[in-house]
């Protein structure tokens, strides 16, 4: 039997341990987009901190590895098409451009989750990010302590929006703001435990923003340089800051789904 696997993280690449130990006879094939497998993202906020200075200690294990296992692994491969009947994929190589495909008996969809990108005007800008992946989190460090940052915004007042807070303070950044669109942080917790949480985030000297929406972003020479901000949810105009970052956490976290569209 043939497994092809979509998306080499967590979920793909422990499926296809899992066969290539329980199943010797079966042959694992897995198609990931980037140029990564296996690494833990929980590890990226800590990182980003100077908890740990080497990239290399959140990727659990490597291609070459893999393959070893008896698991071919193909990187820059993103699957873009599959056809259910036929048993069917198409790929394209994102290095040579090239599609190609292959067959299986069976599929495995690990594509996961991408950060979601609001659609605010301006949100393109260089200096505005997202925190998903590894090469997300080493650009956001260069950034973050190659240069003289001190303001830092994050919008988003869930886990990975304060997992970042903590980074920024933890690299010396003495002007954090967190903007929440919704009136209290940690919108899945109760109320006790949520304002527990952002007095703690205040006592540190976070400028904690509540029911405060970001609108625009604006950029001199394609950077950022000012957002715009919304108070509650009046499209009201109340502030302009001029800050030198903003970085937007990957709070919703969506599926790939188009993979699993019928063709
Ligand atoms: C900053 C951060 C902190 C986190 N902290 C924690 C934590 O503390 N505890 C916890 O339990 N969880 C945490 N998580 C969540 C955890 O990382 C995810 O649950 C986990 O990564 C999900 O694994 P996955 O394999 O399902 O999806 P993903 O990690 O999203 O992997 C999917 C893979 O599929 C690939 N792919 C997508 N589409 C295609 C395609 N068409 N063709 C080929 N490849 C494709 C992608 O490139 C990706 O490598 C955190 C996440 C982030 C971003």
């Amino acid at each position: 039997m043939k497994v092809v696997i979509i998306g080499g993280n967590a979920a793909g690449m422990s499926a296809g341990s899992r066969l290539a130990r329980k199943s010797k006879d079966t042959e694992v094939v897995v198609y990931e987009k980037s140029n990564t497998v296996s690494y833990g993202a929980c590890g990226l906020p800590y990182y980003i901190a100077g908890l740990n200075d080497d990239d290399n200690k959140m990727r659990i294990r490597t291609a070459e590895q893999f393959e070893a296992q008896g698991i071919k692994v193909c990187l820059n491969s993103e699957v873009k098409e599959v056809d259910h009947e036929q048993k069917h994929v198409v790929i394209e190589n994102s290095e040579t451009g090239k599609l190609f495909h292959d067959t299986y008996d069976r599929l495995i969809i690990g594509s996961g989750s991408s950060a979601v990108r609001p659609p605010i005007a301006g949100i393109d800008l260089q200096g505005v990010y997202t925190l998903k992946t590894i090469d997300d989190a080493i650009r956001i460090k260069e950034d973050l302590v190659g240069k003289d940052i001190r303001k830092v915004a994050i919008i988003g007042g869930g886990y990975i929006g304060l997992e970042l807070c903590e980074a920024a303070f933890l690299q010396g950044k003495t002007d954090i703001k967190l903007f929440e669109a919704l009136p209290e942080i940690l919108n899945g917790f109760d109320t006790e435990i949520s304002t527990e949480v952002r007095k703690s985030l205040q006592d540190n000297n976070i400028d904690v923003h509540l029911s405060c929406k970001v609108n625009e972003f604006l950029g001199e020479n394609g950077r950022l340089t000012v957002f715009q901000l919304t108070m509650g949810y009046l499209m009201r105009i109340s502030h302009w800051l001029r800050w030198e970052r903003a970085l937007i956490p990957c709070l919703l976290i969506v599926s790939i789904n188009y993979l699993m569209e019928p063709l």
